[in-house]
């Protein structure tokens, strides 16, 4: 413990040089402190989220005021590197050049098939995963080693349940990986859901799925969850008896609105204010999830990338949430969440280029 005496000058002027010198050091201490701070000091008081379109695949970049960078997987590979442009895209409109850390989920090739592209072009800090592959089929394991391939002698750290993701500006916690999952989020208070006991048993997944990485993301009193692809069995370990997750503004629709996932007693338990599916046009979006979602306590919109066109107009929501309609020219269209630590944030799609604001409560 600093003790405040310790620090008493012994008298108030000992020479007229060491004063000198005394000021020179402390203006030096002044310009360094700020120059540090104008480099570490938010642009703003935004956090950026962009919900990329990469067909039925995840991309996700997060844009902290710091200017600090986080993607959430990379979309799939070849088309001529259709994802990574829409990634950089993205990146441009945030103002960054390279992404800080890069977050796969899992192995499966919607997620990080597009990886090697991506990096050959960008510049990336970190690389973070939950570990070996364990599923047993071959694109999986072809995948998971051009993954490790690609990444081959750059800067890798597996992540586990409870690890933070060090982020200036935001907080950012991993509540699953590997199959395994957080018991309590620090500073909330798990409560008893009171959903889970009308959920039926939902089979367990040996796939990859069921081992993505899950994130919670908290900006002052704005909270964001991506559970990546994350299976029924394996939402109900992470949410039941207790929801150790509170409640959230934004969601993104687990396992892009697929029925494998979205279980009524985690959708229901976080009670987002707003979901972002991130279906392709015949990828996800299933009628099952969308109802789920769509009717879940406090949801004020349900934004998709994409029309699901194996369902009907009743499991999609109105044209103007949609980025990428049936019919229309519009394709590789995304969303642009700006947060507010306040809570508020908005939403625009950017084939509108409307945005609905959604505010402070
Ligand atoms: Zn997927």
């Amino acid at each position: 413990m600093l003790i405040a005496s310790q620090f008493r000058p012994q008298s108030t002027f000992r020479s007229f040089p060491a004063l000198l010198l005394s000021l020179c050091a402390l203006a030096l201490l002044f310009t360094a402190t700020q120059a540090a701070s104008a480099q570490a000091a938010p642009a703003s008081d935004q956090l950026l989220i962009y919900s990329i379109d990469v067909e039925g695949g995840q991309a996700t970049l997060l844009v902290s005021p710091s200017g600090a960078s986080l993607l959430v997987d990379s979309g799939w590979p070849g088309n001529n590197g259709r994802d990574a442009a829409r990634i950089q895209a993205a990146m441009k409109d945030a103002g960054i050049k390279r992404i800080d850390h890069l977050l796969t989920t899992h192995y499966h090739r919607d997620h990080v098939g597009g990886l090697p592209q991506l990096i050959s072009k960008t510049p990336v800090g970190e690389f973070l995963d939950h570990g070996l592959n364990r599923e047993d089929s071959s694109v999986t394991r072809q995948d998971f080693a051009a993954y490790l391939k690609a990444i081959q002698g750059k800067r890798r750290r597996i992540i586990h349940p409870g690890d933070s993701i060090s982020i200036p500006g935001i907080a950012t916690i991993v509540l699953a990986a590997d199959g395994k999952h957080i018991a309590t989020v620090p500073g909330i208070q798990p409560v008893p859901n009171a959903w889970c006991a009308a959920e039926h048993p939902w089979p367990d997944d040996p796939t990859e799925n069921a081992r993505s990485v899950g994130i919670l993301v908290t900006f002052g009193k704005f909270r964001f969850l991506d559970l990546g692809d994350l299976t029924g069995a394996k939402e109900l370990a992470l949410s039941c008896p207790n929801n150790p997750i509170g409640t959230v503004d934004l969601y993104l629709v687990t396992h892009h609105g697929m029925n494998l996932s979205n279980s009524r007693a985690i959708v229901d338990a976080i009670h987002p204010r707003v979901a972002i599916m991130n279906n392709g046009t015949h990828k996800a979006g299933s009628p099952e999830a969308w109802q789920t979602v769509h009717d879940s306590t406090g949801l004020e919109d349900l934004w998709q990338l994409h029309t699901a066109e194996g369902s009907d107009d009743a499991h999609n929501s109105p044209e103007p949430l949609i980025a990428n309609p049936k019919g229309t020219a519009a394709d590789g269209a995304y969303f642009k969440v700006v947060a507010s630590s306040s809570g508020a944030f908005s939403v625009t799609n950017t084939r509108t280029g409307q945005t609905k604001e959604y505010t402070r409560k």
